[in-house]
């Protein structure tokens, strides 16, 4: 592929309206050098994920000084409301039926006003030929990347962005409307991953420079950016189909101090404990029913029944270095 010197424009475009008749406006960055693919990295879908914003600030200043081939879209910030808020979703004040933006894709242009962003900002990836979408989550979550198993090529784009785990999903069924980013593209053919960055709520430099780098690798392994991506590590591939552990009791949840994510579990063993945080009682101890991988784990939390404690995922495949 023939490569030039990227050419950088910005432009603001509205998504939607405020009460007082401001608009809510979202920036987009490209990044032009000669013929080739169009990618989509799109960060800030949830307000207090702020690596994602970050790595898009770092992307930007690299592809400005490279030669390029095709175009790389940047959309920083995609839910101005939420990162204005300081909350993970958009204000529930303006759209208490659908506040979570990563949950309405693609959108409807007659919706609620989060339906009304998705859908605007959807128009402006479906000329995509990949769309990486940069999240962070809590430090009780396993840094990852989540792609679905659909026959484009998301799963060596996901290998590619270099992480140790992967979490693949089955497609998503035809039918389903008002989903996650990842799988309305999935629907539409374009190869999309969901990029789970460590530390929500702070810019972690670690955690950047990993983001940077995958985002970096993927555009080579597309051919946007010249040279060979980075040798991905050793990798777990994981997929997310064992039930969530969930309490039976409401209490004080502590996890086992030997258990932590990327563990492997067998079926019976400890997670933590709950108990009766007034009286001392134990109350319960939370087992895993299933041997797995442990990708979530709650450091521990006033918690009510039903709550959602722990997230096992079982292995597809294992690095050599794991194999039985
Ligand atoms: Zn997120």
């Amino acid at each position: 592929m023939n490569h030039e010197p990227a050419t950088h424009m910005s432009r603001t475009f509205a998504v939607g309206q405020l009460p007082s008749g401001g608009s809510i406006d979202v920036v987009e960055h490209t990044y032009r050098g000669a013929d080739g693919p169009t990618v989509s990295v799109i960060a800030g879908q949830h307000g207090i994920e702020l690596n994602g914003p970050a790595v898009a600030r770092r992307l930007g200043d690299r592809l400005s000084t490279m030669s390029i081939a095709g175009t790389v879209r940047v959309l920083p910030v995609a839910n101005p409301p939420a990162m204005d808020h300081r909350s993970y979703m958009g204000p529930a004040a303006y759209d208490v039926v659908n506040p979570n933006l990563n949950r309405v894709w693609p959108g409807d242009l007659d919706g609620t006003l989060t339906e009304r962003i998705a859908a605007r900002l959807w128009e402006r990836l479906t000329d995509s030929d990949a769309i990486v979408d940069l999240h962070s989550g809590t430090p009780e979550m396993l840094p990852h990347v989540r792609y679905c198993d659909d026959g484009t090529n998301a799963d060596r784009l996901a290998t590619a962005f270099g992480v140790t785990h992967l979490l693949v999903d089955e497609p998503p069924k035809s039918d389903s409307t008002r989903t996650t980013l990842r799988n309305a593209a999935s629907q539409a053919e374009i190869p999309a991953l969901t990029v789970e960055l460590a530390n929500s709520r702070e810019v972690a430099t670690a955690a950047v420079a990993a983001g940077l780098d995958g985002v970096t690798n993927v555009l080579k392994t597309i051919g946007v950016i010249e040279g060979e991506p980075a040798e991905a590590p050793a990798q777990w591939v994981l997929r997310d189909d064992i039930p969530a552990v969930c309490l039976s009791n409401a209490g004080l949840f502590e996890p086992a101090s030997d258990v932590d994510v990327g563990d492997r579990v067998d079926r019976g063993s400890v997670l933590g404990t709950v108990h009766n945080p007034e009286t001392f009682e134990l109350v319960e101890t939370v087992t895993a029913d299933q041997s797995g991988i442990v990708y979530s784990l709650s450091r521990g939390g006033a918690n009510a029944a039903g709550e959602r404690v722990v997230s096992l995922a079982s292995p597809v495949s294992l690095p050599d270095t794991e194999q039985d």
